[in-house]
């Protein structure tokens, strides 16, 4: 499976500048290859990627709950620990909890049209836990996240079913 399609040029920018990349990805698979490549170079440290206090992303990891400042944080887990995750997190939109469970080889959601958003707000320089994650969420489905996009000012977001969100953060190697 391919990520294709081109990303809203504003998008790109702001995806660079808010992580940091060295060029604006074009595409999903763009994205894809900077993702991979940040977690290839051990550029996210796991612990950066827990939150001091409660957040709307619930995590199981092996045992120990803990919470993610957004949803893609707590499914990139599996990826840089080798660990197996249950994420619940909770609709931004109705407060409705998706559970995911989430491994290298997949991402299983307890509602079948799961969907995750990537977003990033318009203008800020903050870091990524400002600028983004307040718009990287799970939705129980596209319904949720389109009527949650369309109240959600001030930030560009895009859908993915989580088949595309676990390549994004798999890479894009083979199988
Ligand atoms: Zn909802």
């Amino acid at each position: 499976m391919s990520l294709v399609g081109a990303l809203d040029p504003r998008f790109s920018k702001r995806i660079q500048q808010v992580f940091g990349l060295e060029a604006a990805p074009l595409t999903l698979d763009d994205l894809t290859f900077a993702i991979s490549d940040k977690v290839a170079v051990g550029d996210i440290e796991v612990a950066n990627l827990f939150a001091g206090s409660p957040t709307r992303h619930e995590v199981d990891f092996q045992g120990e709950v803990k919470h993610t400042h957004c949803a893609l944080d707590a499914l990139m887990l599996p990826f840089l620990t080798g660990r197996d995750i249950t994420l619940r997190s909770e609709c931004p939109h109705c407060g409705d909890v998706v559970a995911v469970k989430g491994t290298r080889s997949g991402f299983r959601p307890s509602r079948p049209k799961a969907v995750l958003s990537l977003g990033v707000a318009l203008e800020g320089t903050g870091q990524a836990q400002r600028e983004a994650c307040p718009y990287i969420n799970l939705f129980p489905s596209p319904r949720h996240y389109r009527e949650w996009a369309a109240v959600t000012g001030g930030a560009l977001t895009i859908m993915l079913s989580l088949k595309e969100a676990h390549r994004l953060l798999r890479g894009p190697g083979c199988c």
